[in-house]
């Protein structure tokens, strides 16, 4: 297949020897995992301190109607303790978090392990006088600042379970997840700066709240200090509780099947689901993954770029970096404010080692053109990953290339909301990477490939079909939030035995395994099936096409016909004879039988606010069935649908 370069990038032997993990290394603790999971996962508890050690590891059901997951059952441990408590002794006066403002002109700030401890027990002592205990909700609605950790971590030193809500999203979207989870308390900023605008946080949150929840109290951070409307009596400052209490709070003694957060995936999909993760597993998950995945080494600085609302900011931003006693680091703003070096900028001001990103940011950076990257210094760059989507090759190889100098090891790493952490990935001393690839199970991750209709095993290599996951890892979601019935049914109910992905993926002649994406996005052309990413991937290879999203229509002669919506490089301009074009450029990378139907030029694409294509969206303005789009409260600019469906391809 042409989009699927051959050329592969071996770790050098002098990473490898410096790993934590080489080939022959994964190769041997992967089958210890498989051979004794319970040894295998005894062991690397062992990672996390635990006030009552557990004595029974795994207990676990898959069968549909009875599924049920627990992992470390009857230890007990605190997570904020973890996170900061344990390492207050050999490294109180390390960096826990580096916090690069959205304004570089504003000081970075360097926050200790001891200021850290501080500042948590005070919150938690706060949320305490505020009425919250053990078991109650919190939303955080949170700029990406320091007290979004703060508050993270205070809910979890007393109890309380904490459900972040991106502070993007709408007041709807707010007030639908505080209502939702009952939440007590919501955790807010006066404003959020981001990209050198604000946005009203506070605002927001009194218009979420009005009538329906008119007893859920408000604490406040306060960001910029501009004027904001405030409830009597139910608002608080953050800085004048504060001052009334102590900076010590003696840690709450969880159990490790103890609910920790609520999560909403993103609505890629469909309507987001509340992911429910538990203590103990989650934890000892996300440290060994963090670790591991990046290579983690004592003194480096780690920075992953997502954002807290998401689930790759609680495990790979708070608890995995800061379980292992790294140095993270927090930024407030966007990759192109200033301009587009800023991404590079802040790499080269705090000399970061590990650069974690999303593919949808390195497309929009790329567009820009390398001199962004090439002003910054980049050479404390040792690891490069990447999350959320597939990797087009095009895009890694700008990667590879321009930002690490083909010097760093790219982790592609794939997981979900549900997985807590990575399921497959590389490891950078293990592995000889390919461009776009997953390529290797996580330690304890069993995937099978199955036939979609059938679901029968697909053994062998050279094969494509439905990912699902044979068996249990610790950092496994549990349920869904008051709802253990749409649990079984999303993940359970397809594939008798298995948890159920939604993404479909290819185990290579080598045995590694390539994600095509989502089995929704799987089209049958001709009788022939294939991953809309593959054609994507195929359009934005072309010099003019900055991005493309594929999706499926009813097609009266081929089953399904192939639509594209199509976003030109900035100064392209859109006509017939380019159509012709791309039409014959897919032909040429896939075959005839990817040949493009329609093409209709979209200024711009629905995202989530995670970046995500929101394919749900377009199949349904493909299909010239518009009227019913579903939620689109995740949408980042719900204004770009108006265009789409204005310019639909496929009028009837
Ligand atoms: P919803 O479940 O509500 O539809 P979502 O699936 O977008 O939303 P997330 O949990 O944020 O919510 O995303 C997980 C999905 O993202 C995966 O199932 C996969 O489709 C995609 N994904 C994440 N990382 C990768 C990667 N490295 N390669 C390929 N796909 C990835
Ligand atoms: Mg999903």
């Amino acid at each position: 297949m042409p989009t699927m370069s051959s050329k592969t990038y071996p770790p050098s032997s002098e990473f490898s020897s410096g790993a934590h993990v080489d080939a022959g290394r994964y190769e041997e603790m992967y089958a210890a995992s498989l051979a004794d999971p319970e040894g295998f996962w005894a062991e690397q508890a062992k990672r996390i301190d635990w006030i009552k050690p557990f004595t029974r590891v795994k207990d676990v059901d898959f069968s549909f109607g009875n599924v049920s997951i627990k992992w470390f059952e009857d230890g007990t441990l605190n997570v904020s303790a973890n996170c900061i408590d344990r390492h207050l002794a050999t490294r109180g006066d390390q960096t826990a978090i580096i916090f690069e403002p959205d304004d570089p002109n504003e000081p970075a700030q360097h926050i200790t392990y001891k200021e850290l401890h501080a500042q948590v027990c005070k919150m938690a002592n706060v949320l305490k006088a505020l009425g919250v205990g053990k078991g109650d909700r919190v939303v955080l609605y949170l700029p990406m600042i320091p007290e979004a950790a703060y508050a993270m971590l205070a809910c979890t030193r007393i109890g309380a379970i904490h459900s972040i809500v991106f502070a993007g999203f709408s007041p709807d979207a707010l007030g639908a997840r505080v209502n939702g989870c009952d939440a007590k308390l919501v955790i807010t900023a006066d404003h959020a700066p981001r990209g050198g605008r604000i946005t009203k946080l506070k605002d927001n949150v009194n218009q979420a709240l009005l009538n329906d929840f008119d007893e859920v109290k408000c604490l406040v951070v306060k960001r910029t200090g501009d004027p904001i409307a405030w409830r009597n009596e139910l608002d608080f400052w953050w800085h004048e509780e504060a001052e009334k209490v102590s900076d010590d709070c003696p840690p709450e003694e969880m159990g490790a099947e103890d609910p920790l957060f609520i999560l909403y995936t993103s609505g890629s999909t469909g309507q987001p689901k509340g992911v429910v993760h538990t203590t103990g597993g989650y934890l000892t998950y996300a440290a060994m993954t963090h670790e591991i995945t990046f290579d983690y080494h004592d003194g480096d600085i780690y920075w992953c770029t997502a954002d807290v609302g998401w689930v790759t900011g609680h495990s790979y931003i708070v608890y995995g970096p800061l379980a292992n006693g790294a140095t993270t680091l927090m930024f407030e703003g966007v990759p192109t404010y200033p301009d587009a070096s800023r991404f590079w900028q802040v790499c080269e001001k705090h000399k970061v080692n590990q650069f974690y990103t999303a593919p949808t940011a390195l497309r929009a950076l790329m567009g820009q053109g390398n001199s962004f990257v090439e002003a910054c210094d980049l050479s404390s760059l040792k690891v490069l990953g990447t999350v959320g989507e597939p990797i087009n090759p095009e895009a890694w190889n700008w990667y590879n290339e321009v930002v690490g100098q083909g010097r760093c090891p790219i982790v592609d790493t794939w997981w979900q909301t549900e997985t807590g952490g990575h399921l497959m990935t590389p490891l950078p001393g293990a592995h000889a990477l390919k461009p776009g690839a997953a390529m290797k199970p996580f330690f304890g991750v069993k995937p099978v490939v199955l036939e979609p209709a059938s679901g029968e095993i697909i053994e062998g290599n050279g094969v494509e079909g439905v990912l699902c996951i044979a068996d249990s890892w610790p950092g496994q979601m549990r349920t869904v939030w008051g709802d253990h019935e749409r649990f079984m049914k999303t993940y359970f109910a397809d594939y008798k035995g298995y948890y159920f992905t939604g993404d479909g993926c290819r185990r290579d002649e080598d045995g590694d395994y390539w994600i095509t994406g989502r089995v929704d996005d799987v089209i049958n052309v001709s009788g022939h099936r294939m991953g809309t990413a593959e054609v994507e991937s195929a359009l934005v290879a072309h010099s003019k096409v900055s991005e493309a999203a594929v999706v499926g229509y009813p097609h009266a002669i081929k089953g399904q016909g192939i639509y594209c919506y199509v976003t030109l490089m900035a100064g392209e301009e859109p006509s017939d004879e380019l159509r012709q074009e791309l039409r014959t450029w897919v032909r040429q990378e896939i075959g005839p039988i990817a040949s493009p139907d329609l093409i209709q030029w979209a200024p711009g694409l629905p995202k989530t606010r995670s970046g995500k294509i929101m394919r749900r969206i377009l199949r349904k303005i493909a299909e010239n069935d518009y009227a019913t789009l579903g939620d689109t409260s995740t949408l980042a600019d719900p204004s770009v649908v108006d265009d789409l469906i204005e310019n639909r391809m496929n009028k009837a």
